[in-house]
């Protein structure tokens, strides 16, 4: 048998045809790349990634991500936005690209439990102090702020336990620290992680954070298939910080995955609408049923911060979390959450699917828990109501 021409293997890579570029579509295309080409050595020189206005390098940005990001940006009121693998390496970036040996980072005591065990065990090792404050007393907060603080993180409402927040006030605890920090002191940056409100429920710069951060795996994807995490900005020079240490973790987001996060955003704010529907529908009789001692929803009354949420939120996601009562054993919890057919055991939220977890609180906190230890956390997906009614009826005779 005869060796291939050569030139045909050249001639399939090297190829002249090119398509006419006047293709628009719905979809915006998906530009796959690590190696990026340039016309000649000039050009490679003198492009710079950094600002967008050209591409050098697969790590630095394509037509695809550059349009994710963009997007992003916009929907948190934002002006710049890099995009990460995960949630989780988006808040560790924010860390990394902030924080200095011999700093330290303020931490709500009912924050995102993995980025907690990031100031745990990387920060500290590298010399990076951590403390909680209790997010529901901005004077704890005020006392917390010392010298050494570099940057005070949010969260809206707190994870799992959905303790909602006064941000303005805590906000300002922070904008008075540095207004009698001395003239050489790095100043005190706030950080919101903003995965709940998703640029829906309220826009996060309104209210003076520095940094808002997304786990985009949540309701911009709401597939439930993929993981992705931004870092929103509004000043240049705190963008250029977190790009230039995005850049040299090398945290690049593969094409096919921003596609799936561009597919999701057209129907966000529907699903983000109609999941809250849901979600409120069935806190509200979820509290009325026997043996519920209390619900964790911030539309509900009874919820801790429901006044701060009416007063500073236009929606709520998808979460609910219900203690019983301190007579219900904890095998029973875990009964009821066995018995479930329509919620499926399992991480994540804001997906098609409902979601049920459940935890002990006390060994997550330091501040004091008064309920029964163990919580359900329940994430509302896309199913009808009815039928999710029905099965959580079904799953509550389980706890006798
Ligand atoms: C899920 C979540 C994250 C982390 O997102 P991943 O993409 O799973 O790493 C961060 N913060 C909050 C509030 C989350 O719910």
């Amino acid at each position: 048998m005869a060796a291939p021409d050569p030139a045909v293997s050249t001639g399939l890579i090297h190829h002249p045809y090119r398509p006419p570029d006047t293709f628009e579509a719905v979809a915006p295309g998906v530009h796959k790349a690590s190696t990026v080409l340039f016309p000649n050595v000039a050009a490679m020189r003198s492009r710079d990634w950094k600002n967008k206005s050209a591409y050098t390098y697969g790590l630095h940005g394509t037509p695809t991500t550059f349009m994710l990001e963009e997007r992003i940006a916009s929907l948190e009121g934002g002006r710049h936005c890099v995009l990460t693998p995960s949630g989780l390496s988006a808040i560790a970036l924010v860390d990394m690209a902030c924080l200095r040996a011999g700093e330290e980072v303020l931490i709500p005591d009912n924050a995102y439990g993995p980025g907690k065990a990031f100031a745990e065990g990387e920060l500290a090792a590298w010399g990076v102090a951590h403390r909680y404050y209790d997010p529901m007393d901005p004077a704890d907060l005020a006392a917390k702020i010392g010298p050494a603080t570099r940057l005070v993180w949010l969260e809206v409402p707190g994870s799992v336990t959905l303790e909602y927040p006064d941000l303005g006030a805590l906000v300002q605890v922070v904008d008075q620290a540095n207004a009698v920090r001395g003239g050489d002191a790095r100043p005190v940056l706030t950080a919101l992680d903003n995965t709940w409100g998703a640029g829906i429920a309220f826009q996060p710069f309104d209210f003076g954070v520095d940094i808002s951060v997304q786990a985009l795996t949540k309701y911009p994807s709401g597939g439930a298939d993929v993981l992705m995490g931004s870092v929103v900005t509004r000043d240049e020079a705190l963008h250029r910080l977190v790009l230039l240490t995005h850049m040299r973790l090398g945290l690049g987001v593969g094409a096919n995955d921003a596609e799936l996060v561009l597919r999701g955003l057209p129907s966000m704010a529907l699903r983000y609408r109609a999941q809250d529907a849901t979600t409120r529908e069935l806190a509200h009789w979820l509290q009325a049923q026997p043996r519920v001692a209390q619900v964790f929803h911030p539309a509900l009354p009874t919820s801790p911060g429901h006044v701060h949420w009416v007063r500073d939120a236009s929606a709520a996601a998808c979460l609910l979390s219900v203690v019983f009562e301190p007579s219900v054993a904890p095998e029973r919890v875990d009964a009821f959450c066995d018995a479930l057919r329509l919620f499926r055991l399992g991480y994540s939220w804001a997906g098609p699917i409902s979601l049920c977890v459940p935890y002990d609180i006390p060994a997550m906190r330091r501040t004091p828990w008064p309920h029964a230890a163990r919580l359900v956390r329940l994430a509302v997906g896309l199913e009808d109501v009815n039928d999710l009614r029905a099965d959580l009826s079904q799953a509550l005779t389980a706890l006798s």
